[in-house]
């Protein structure tokens, strides 16, 4: 028998403990771990900072789901990965063994690189449905009193889907609110190109995302340093291909959201040869650590090298596709080993990603992630938006009901269907 521990209970580690189940031995054992007794369906928050979503609509308690699917859950945090004796020491100060270790605890928002940034600060975050609920209550507030507004991502973000999202959405609920007109919008990106998304673009993301802005009046500003944050006031310096200041910015807000930079969770840091500098866990092809070989790492808590060097650090995002890639091949792979065999499945770590503007949206598909590539491919339109909502509750009916399906993979199925996209 064999004890498979899931750190994490996300968009990575809830379908891998149905991977897991459908891949292990009978008589091997999985458990999962997480800090937060619900799970919450990330893409969703976006919609939640405006109002459009609960927390009840974007949120599962996991104990019920996982007890039905006779997986053993354990709500504690993880304050210590202890890789060399193959256990993790709990908050609650219990010790859990493994023989596998998947550790998929996604991100630690580092709000404190920037002084005055995030929701202990003066901006608002849509990372985590605790934060989209704040963000909402100073949305509302908001409203009420309407000025400018700031949004975008910082510098070293690798996430730039939701700053879009969440800019483009804010602005078709102002038009609804008819309020649109009393707000002057600036989008403030470390990219350096709108569209660029960590990506170096993808089908023509920069010309169909620049129109958009464009459209409704949001203004950009690319290349940024975010300096810091005061009270109704951000700081920035846009940066020339020299690394010197090329422009200072002083930018007044009544209501901001910005999207910190990404590192590893504290129980990962400083692990050498588990992680990189920054905590994040160091994967090979087959999503497994190579100084500890039973441990593996799947979601936004793996290394991934940036893909170009920008006048300002950009980082590579890491979706749901590619997420549910690194999934399945853990899954075969421990499967294999457990069974003596060496682990021999690769994630394709394609990136595909709805985003979602309230009224309609943008659809990317890049296949392989990294230019050039053999599909580049973008798309706008209202089916985005209704694709999007499609999405979120077919992804949550599924975790409900623990099936091991490859969920971004089938809506990519159905998605090319639609667009005849070959
Ligand atoms: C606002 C936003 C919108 C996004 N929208 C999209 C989208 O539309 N499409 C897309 O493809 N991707 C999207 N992404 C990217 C990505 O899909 C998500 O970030 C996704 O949630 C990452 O999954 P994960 O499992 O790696 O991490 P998470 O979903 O963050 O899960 C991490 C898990 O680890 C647990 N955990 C953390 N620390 C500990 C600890 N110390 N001990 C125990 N447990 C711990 C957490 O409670 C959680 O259960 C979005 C990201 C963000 C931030």
């Amino acid at each position: 028998m064999a004890d498979i521990v899931i750190l994490g209970a996300g968009i990575g580690g809830l379908p891998m403990a149905y991977d897991m189940k459908a891949a292990k031995r009978k008589e091997d054992r999985i458990t999962v771990i997480s800090n937060n007794p619900y799970f919450q369906f990330t893409p969703s928050n976006p919609w939640a900072g405006v109002g459009w979503r609960s927390r009840d609509d974007v949120t599962i308690d996991i104990a019920p789901v996982l007890k039905k699917q006779k997986i053993d859950f354990i709500c504690d945090a993880c304050v210590k990965v202890v890789p060399d004796e193959n256990k993790l020491v709990l908050e609650s100060g219990r010790e859990v063994s493994y023989d596998f270790l998947i550790i998929a605890t996604g991100p630690e928002l580092a709000f404190d690189k920037i002084e005055g940034l995030g929701p202990d600060g003066y901006t608002q975050s849509v990372c985590a449905i605790d934060h989209a609920v704040e963000a909402n209550q100073a949305w509302e507030d908001f409203c009420k009193d309407p000025g400018p507004i700031v949004v975008g991502a910082v510098q070293g973000a690798s996430c730039y889907g939701p700053a879009y999202e969440y800019a483009m959405i804010m602005d078709t609920e102002l038009k609804r609110r008819k309020i649109r007109d009393k707000v002057p919008m600036t989008f403030v990106t470390a990219e350096p190109y709108v569209g660029h998304l960590g990506l170096g673009g993808v089908g023509d993301t920069k010309g169909i995302l620049e129109s958009e802005m464009r459209d409704r009046h949001i203004k950009w500003i690319t290349d940024a340093q975010v300096d810091k944050v005061e009270d109704g006031l951000m700081h920035v310096s846009q940066i020339g291909d020299d690394g010197a200041v090329v422009k200072s910015h002083e930018l007044p807000f009544k209501y901001s959201m910005m999207l910190p930079s990404f590192r590893g969770i504290p129980a990962l840091q400083g692990l050498d040869g588990l992680v990189n500098p920054m905590g994040f866990v160091i994967v090979d092809e087959h999503q497994r650590n190579p100084k500890y070989q039973n441990v593996f790492g799947v979601g936004v808590c793996i290394a991934i090298a940036p893909l170009e060097k920008c006048n300002v650090p950009v980082g590579v995002p890491k979706t749901g596709y590619m997420i549910e890639s690194m999934v399945a091949a853990t899954a075969e792979n421990i499967g294999q080993m457990l069974r003596g065999q060496e682990p021999t499945h690769e994630g394709t770590w394609n990136a595909f990603c709805l985003a979602d503007f309230g009224n309609k949206g943008v659809a990317f598909l890049a296949q392989p992630q990294n230019p050039p590539r053999n599909l580049n491919w973008a798309a706008e339109g209202k089916w985005v938006h209704l694709a999007k909502i499609a999405f979120e509750k077919y992804f949550m009916r599924k975790i409900r009901k623990g099936q091991s399906e490859p969920y971004f993979e089938k809506a990519i199925m159905n998605m090319t269907k639609v667009t005849r996209l070959k």
